[in-house]
């Protein structure tokens, strides 16, 4: 059984549907009037690393994320005024809803070539303006909000566990607020805006019974979580720096109009560091992965790199790692090649101890590092036979996500000449593979790869090819 951190009890938790046998799991999505960066893509990565985790121990899972796409990202555009979404379309002169499409067409193909699956659904918080206003409306009924002025509070005094998630109290807040920077229509400084009336120049607005205004953040995910997967579910993941205020927020407005806990387990990924730095817009510093392509890189090796380290550490980011990533990569691809056919399902002793090593790393709070390591312990034990070896390796590709069987496959055929030596080195291992001897028939394709040769072996025999052609 799976077991993950949860941020609420600061516990390491098995994860047990309500529904036995489907686990339900909302992840925070992307906001579409940039390109998503890498850092934002570790992130997502999460919801979908637990996902195979599930789907690979015969669990199923119905995963809902959210896209943003109306211009209410963060409580300091409501303080400036400004809508981001407005801003990028003035900048590509494109409409609001061109530049919404145009980055959610963009998330999607970032998501799909860094091997995450697709979740079941992904609500735009455009066309659920109806579930927001009818939850607001609940708050209001309940005691949990107020109006002032056509903007409506959520009242966080009212709320019992209020800071639970983040580990704040109400004392802790209120110092934490510079009074001149407080808004002086809030009863107490941690009070968060679920509606805002729209000022005379904001384009995108939308009737509501408090006036013509558009929704705070926040209230989006509560909306789209408990519409797509009911009032009660198993799993929400974001990035770490979500944990305060948003699902702070997100748990006093959905407990709050609900009147009873609706999440069980918050699982928070921490941040990609670059330069010893966060890596956002803000800081200048994003890599994209257009970028990591065009610099020579395969997205897959970002995802690789993320699996050296575990999720809730802070990952650095350095090219010369992604390098060493794609090279790891690579040379497991070749290795899946050179073994040839792979057997139906591990049967000795030695596999299946490699195979339990591998599952319970993974089931461990997603141990990536510790299951990383199986692989390669996996792949230098001799003891366990080449068909084996493939077998291991595809099955545990599916958790992985690395596309091993199409880099093994992209070692294909060469009509190149061979570098002097070669030859004689291909020869001595065909005729220690005939010999079935498996140990010199990789220490023969070390010496190959050292003379810039890849060898893959394949039903019909062994090819080759020169590295980086
Ligand atoms: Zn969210």
């Amino acid at each position: 059984m799976l077991r993950l951190h949860n941020t609420l009890t600061r516990t390491v938790e098995s994860v047990r549907p309500l529904v036995p046998g489907t686990v339900s799991m909302y992840s925070c999505g992307p906001t579409v009037y940039r390109p998503v960066h890498i850092g934002n893509l570790r992130s997502f990565l999460l919801g979908d690393l637990i996902r195979r985790a599930l789907v690979w121990t015969g669990v199923g899972v119905r995963q809902v994320m959210n896209i943003t796409d109306v211009g209410h990202m963060t409580d300091e555009v409501y303080d400036r005024g400004e809508d981001k979404m407005l801003l990028a379309a003035a900048d590509e002169g494109l409409a609001p809803g061109e530049i919404a499409a145009k980055y959610e067409a963009a998330f999607h193909r970032d998501s799909a070539r860094l091997g995450i699956v697709p979740a079941e659904v992904y609500p735009r918080a455009s066309g659920h303006i109806a579930e927001m206003i009818d939850l607001i409306g609940r708050l209001i009924d309940r005691g949990h909000a107020y109006v002032d002025g056509g903007t409506v509070y959520y009242d966080v005094a009212s709320f019992a566990g209020y800071g639970r998630l983040s580990r704040n109290s109400l004392d802790q807040l209120r110092a934490g607020h510079r009074l001149e920077a407080v808004d002086h229509h809030k009863r107490h400084p941690a009070d968060f805006i679920l509606w805002k009336a729209a000022g005379p120049r904001r384009v995108v607005r939308f009737d509501s019974p408090w006036g013509e205004g558009y929704p705070g953040w926040h209230i989006e995910c509560s909306a789209m979580s408990v519409a797509y997967l009911g009032e009660r579910f198993d799993i929400h993941t974001g990035g770490v720096d979500l944990t305060f205020p948003h699902h702070e927020d997100e748990i006093a407005q959905s407990e709050g109009a609900l009147g009873h806990p609706v999440v069980t387990t918050w699982v928070h990924g921490d941040h990609l560091l670059f330069s010893g730095q966060k890596m956002a817009k803000s800081s200048g510093n994003v890599w994209t992965l257009d970028r990591l392509e065009e610099e020579g890189h395969h997205p897959l090796d970002f995802r690789y790199l993320c699996l050296t380290s575990r999720y809730r550490r802070q990952l650095r980011f350095v090219p010369d790692a992604l390098a060493a990533a794609g090279k790891a990569r690579a040379r497991l691809g070749a290795h899946l090649a050179d073994w040839g056919d792979a057997l139906d399902a591990p049967e000795t002793p030695a596999a299946k101890e490699w195979d339990q090593r591998f599952r319970d790393a993974v089931l461990d709070d997603l141990d990536f590092p510790r299951a990383i390591t199986a692989v390669w312990g996996l792949v230098a034990d001799e003891a366990v036979a080449p068909g084996e070896r493939a077998a291991l390796v595809l099955d545990w590709d599916r958790v992985l996500g690395l596309g091993l069987a199409a880099v093994a496959g992209d070692a294909a055929p060469g009509d190149e000449e061979l570098p002097a030596g070669a030859a004689e080195l291909l020869e001595a291992r065909q005729t220690a593979r005939e010999q079935r001897d498996w140990a010199e028939s990789d220490r023969l394709r070390d010496s190959l790869e050292e003379l810039g040769v890849e060898v893959s072996d394949r039903r019909d025999g062994t090819t080759w090819r020169r590295r980086g052609q």
